[in-house]
């Protein structure tokens, strides 16, 4: 087998590998609040919602959120509420 097909067949196996991922865990635990939806602010002991996740405590992945916005042709507006 030539080496350069190497290139394209790792390239499938990883895009594969990844809508693997995105079907398995559509969502991921929110880097900003670790997953707890909620930030401590820098003074007191008040605890806001995580912007970044709407306080929600995940983030739906990348990929997911592409194949939302090409199953509805790309209208952001008529996808599901838990897609930010
Ligand atoms: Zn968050």
């Amino acid at each position: 087998m030539p080496w350069i097909l190497t290139i394209p067949i790792a390239a499938t196996v990883a895009a594969c590998g990844y809508a693997l991922t995105c079907l398995i865990a559509p969502d991921v635990p929110c880097p900003r609040c670790h997953g707890q939806g909620a930030r401590r602010l820098p003074i007191g002991r008040t605890e806001v919602d995580c912007r970044a996740c709407h306080g929600r405590g995940h983030r739906i992945r990348w990929g997911v959120r592409w194949w939302a916005g090409v199953r509805t042709g790309g209208r952001t507006d008529d996808l599901p509420d838990w897609i930010d």
